[in-house]
């Protein structure tokens, strides 16, 4: 994942994707661009189209509505791109994987660069997350490993 490491050295653009969430996730995540965490000081930002990203965040359980969008999506971000799966949900399914209307997380459809584990992840666990793995792209030891 190497190859990777460009889109990231100093900022880190994401569009968010909900697969199917209860939204704690995306209230957590919310919480990093208030005043406590302000999490654009640090070059990251959620944007609002997959063509102004380097990458997704997903959340939920990728339930079978959203495999195209999800699809569509990843594809309007273009290669290569970050994906990051947030939250229990998204890394594996959690309480919904193998369910009627859910599959196993984002995994089922795309390759995560970063999982950031929790039900849901607290704000500065999800900062700390994806600061580590912009240093990791930075200093061009690949986006691979989950933290
Ligand atoms: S991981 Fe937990 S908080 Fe996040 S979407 Fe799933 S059930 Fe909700």
């Amino acid at each position: 994942m190497a190859h990777k490491a460009f889109l990231i050295g100093r900022s880190l653009a994401l569009r968010l994707v909900d697969c199917g969430s209860c939204n704690a996730c995306e209230s957590e995540l919310a919480m990093l661009f208030g005043p406590d965490f302000d999490a654009q000081r640090f070059g990251i930002e959620m944007v609002p189209s997959p063509r102004h990203a380097d990458g997704l965040i997903v959340t939920g359980p990728g339930t079978s509505q959203m495999t195209d969008a999800l699809a569509r999506t990843a594809e309007a971000v273009g290669a290569p791109r970050v994906v990051v799966a947030l939250g229990d949900c998204a890394i594996s399914g959690h309480v919904h994987r193998d369910g009627y209307a859910a599959k196993c997380g984002v995994a089922a459809s795309l390759e995560a660069d970063l999982q950031i584990p929790g039900c849901p992840p607290a704000p500065g666990e999800i900062l700390g997350a994806l600061r580590r793995l912009m240093r990791k792209g930075a200093t061009g030891q690949g986006l691979a490993a989950s933290d």
